[in-house]
C-alpha cells in the first residue's frame, strides 16, 4: 500500500543519511586529531576543551590506606570506600552505596544539591566498621569524580563551565565545586577532607592503569560521553606551569563537544538538539551516548506515525513525550530474538501503549535501532581512532608495545550491538595488523576506584 511504501521511504532517506562509510569515519577521525591539536594550543582555541586534569601522575600500586570516593555524573551517584593495600597489596577492601539523583535536585540549586550528596556521604561514613576508622589525627580523604567540564585550577579545585546530560544549576556555574562541596561536608558534619577533584574519563584512565600499565586512553559511554588520554606535557603550548617531572599531563578532552561538517546528522538529530537544555552544545555526544540514543529512535518513529500512519490512523499520543524511550529500551528492542518479536511488541505496547503491532511494524522497529546504534558505535570508533592518532598510537610502535584503551559506561557494558559494533569498526579502521597492538578493556567501575588511588596519591599524610 502507499502506506508503507512512504514508511519504507522515509526508513530509508534515514539510513542513507546516517551512513558512515569508512572514508568519513577517517576524515572524522583526523577532524578529532585537529581540533585536538588547537585545543591544546590555547583555551578556546577548539570546541574540544582539553581540559587539564592537574594529574601528572598515574597510580602506580604502591598507594596505601582507606581513602574514599563519590561519583557523580549522571543519573545516578556512588559513594565508595576502597583500602589500598600498597606495594603488590592492591585492593584489599572495596565498598559502595548508590543512589539516584532526585530529578528536582538536577535544576535546583547548588546548596541543594550537594547537601543531598553529603548527607548520602555522612551515613556511609556513620555506619562504617571500626577497622576502616582512619589513625589519630588524620583526615579522611575523598576523591571527588564530577563528570561535567571543570576548569581546574589545582588537583583538588576547579570551576564548573557548564552543565551537560540534562542538568541545569545555574548558581554552580563558574563557582569551585569541590568548594560548593567542603561547605555542605561541613553543613553535614562529615570530617573530610577532597584531596582529588577528576572526570570519570580521569578516574577511569587511572583506574586503569593501576592494573594495567598499557593503559593511556580512557572512554566513557554512558548517560554522556568523554575520553582523556596521556599527554606529553611539551605538546600542551597552552600549559605555562612548572613542567611536570613525569613530562607528562593526563587531558580530559571533553570529546562530546566535538562537532564537524562530516558528522551525519540528520533533521531528527537538529530536533532533538534545538529543543535539548544546551542547544548547539555536545553534539558529539548527543550522536552516540546513552542519554540520547532512545531519543533520536523515538523522533524518527514519531515522523513515521505522522506522516505514514505507521502505527495506524493515530498518531501515538504517548509517542510525543520527549525522552520517553530509554536507550536501555531500545537496547532490549535491538536484541529480541525471539521470531515473532515479542519484545519489541511489549516494549512498544508497555512504553508508547501501541497494542497489537504486526511483524512487520516490529522488524521496522529493530531496523532503526541497529540504524541509530550503528551509526554511534561507529562514531564513537572514529573518536578512538583520532585520540590514537594524536598519541602517534594507530600504526603499529617501534617498541612493540601495547596501547589499552580502559572504557566505562552503561551503554558500553549493557548494549551489546554497540559495543561490538565499535571494536569492529575500530578494528577495521586500524587494519590487522595495528588492530593486535590496541586493546580494549571494560574498566568496570573504574572511575570511581581512580578518584579513590588518586586521592591517595594526592593525600596530605603520603
Ligand atoms: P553515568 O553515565 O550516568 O555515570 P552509567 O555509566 O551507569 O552512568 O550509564 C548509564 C547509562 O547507560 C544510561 O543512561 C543508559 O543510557 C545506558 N544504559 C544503561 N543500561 C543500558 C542497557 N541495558 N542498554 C543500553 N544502554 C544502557
Ligand atoms: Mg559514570
Amino acid at each position: 500500500s502507499g502506506r508503507w511504501a512512504r514508511v519504507m521511504a522515509i526508513v530509508k532517506e534515514f539510513e542513507e543519511k546516517c551512513g558512515t562509510p569508512e572514508g568519513k569515519l577517517k576524515q572524522l577521525a583526523d577532524a578529532m586529531t585537529v581540533e585536538m591539536h588547537a585545543g591544546l594550543v590555547s583555551e578556546g582555541g577548539s570546541k574540544l576543551k582539553m581540559l587539564i586534569s592537574y594529574v601528572d601522575n598515574l597510580p602506580t600500586g604502591d598507594e596505601k590506606g582507606v581513602f574514599y570516593a563519590l561519583d557523580l555524573g549522571g543519573t545516578n551517584f556512588r559513594v565508595l570506600r576502597v583500602q589500598l593495600g600498597g606495594k603488590e597489596g592492591g585492593i584489599v577492601h572495596q565498598e559502595f552505596a548508590e543512589a539516584s539523583i532526585p530529578p528536582e535536585l538536577m535544576s535546583g540549586t547548588s546548596e541543594a544539591l550537594f547537601d543531598y550528596i553529603a548527607e548520602k556521604l555522612a551515613n556511609f561514613v556513620d555506619e562504617e566498621e571500626q577497622r576502616f576508622h582512619q589513625p589519630p589525627n588524620r583526615q579522611r580523604e575523598l576523591g571527588f569524580t564530577f563528570s561535567f567540564p571543570v576548569m581546574q585550577t589545582s588537583i583538588n579545585s576547579g570551576n564548573l563551565i557548564r552543565w551537560t546530560k540534562g542538568f541545569s544549576i545555574d548558581d554552580a556555574v563558574g563557582q569551585d565545586v569541590v568548594a560548593g562541596l567542603t561547605k555542605a561536608l561541613q553543613r553535614k558534619g562529615v570530617e573530610m577532607r577532597v584531596a582529588a577533584l577528576v572526570n570519570d574519563t580521569i578516574g577511569t584512565l587511572a583506574g586503569g592503569r593501576y592494573t594495567n600499565s598499557d593503559v593511556a586512553v580512557a572512554v566513557i559511554l554512558g548517560t554522556g560521553s568523554n575520553a582523556a588520554y596521556v599527554e606529553r606535557a611539551q605538546a600542551i603550548p597552552k600549559w605555562h606551569g612548572p613542567l611536570p617531572q613525569s613530562g607528562e599531563m593526563v587531558i580530559n578532552m571533553e570529546w562530546g563537544n566535538f562537532r564537524s561538517s562530516h558528522l551525519p546528522l540528520t533533521e531528527y538529530d537538529h530536533g532533538l538538539d534545538i529543543e535539548s537544555l544546551n542547544p548547539g552544545e555536545q553534539i558529539f555526544e548527543k550522536m552516540i551516548s546513552g542519554m540520547y540514543l532512545g531519543e533520536i529512535l523515538r523522533r524518527v518513529l514519531l515522523r513515521l506515525a505522522e506522516e505514514a500512519s505507521f502505527f495506524g490512523d493515530e498518531v501515538p499520543p504517548k509517542l510525543k513525550i520527549p525522552f520517553i524511550l530509554r536507550t536501555p529500551e531500545m537496547s532490549a528492542m535491538h536484541h529480541d530474538t525471539s521470531s515473532d518479536l515479542r519484545v519489541v511488541g511489549s516494549k512498544l505496547k508497555d512504553i508508547l501503549e501501541i497494542p497489537n503491532t504486526s511483524l512487520k511494524t516490529r522488524r521496522v522497529v529493530v531496523q532503526l535501532c541497529n540504524i541509530v546504534a550503528t551509526r554511534g558505535a561507529r562514531l564513537a570508533a572514529s573518536g578512538v581512532l583520532g585520540v590514537l592518532k594524536k598519541m602517534g598510537r594507530d600504526t603499529l610502535r617501534d617498541n612493540g608495545k601495547k596501547t589499552v584503551i580502559a572504557m566505562d559506561g552503561g551503554l558500553y557494558e549493557h548494549y551489546t550491538e554497540y559495543r561490538e559494533c565499535l571494536e569492529n569498526t575500530l578494528n577495521e579502521l586500524l587494519g590487522d595488523e595495528t588492530a593486535n597492538s590496541i586493546a580494549i578493556e571494560h574498566s568496570n567501575d573504574g572511575s570511581g576506584i581512580g578518584a579513590a588511588l588518586l586521592a591517595a596519591s594526592h593525600s596530605l599524610y603520603a
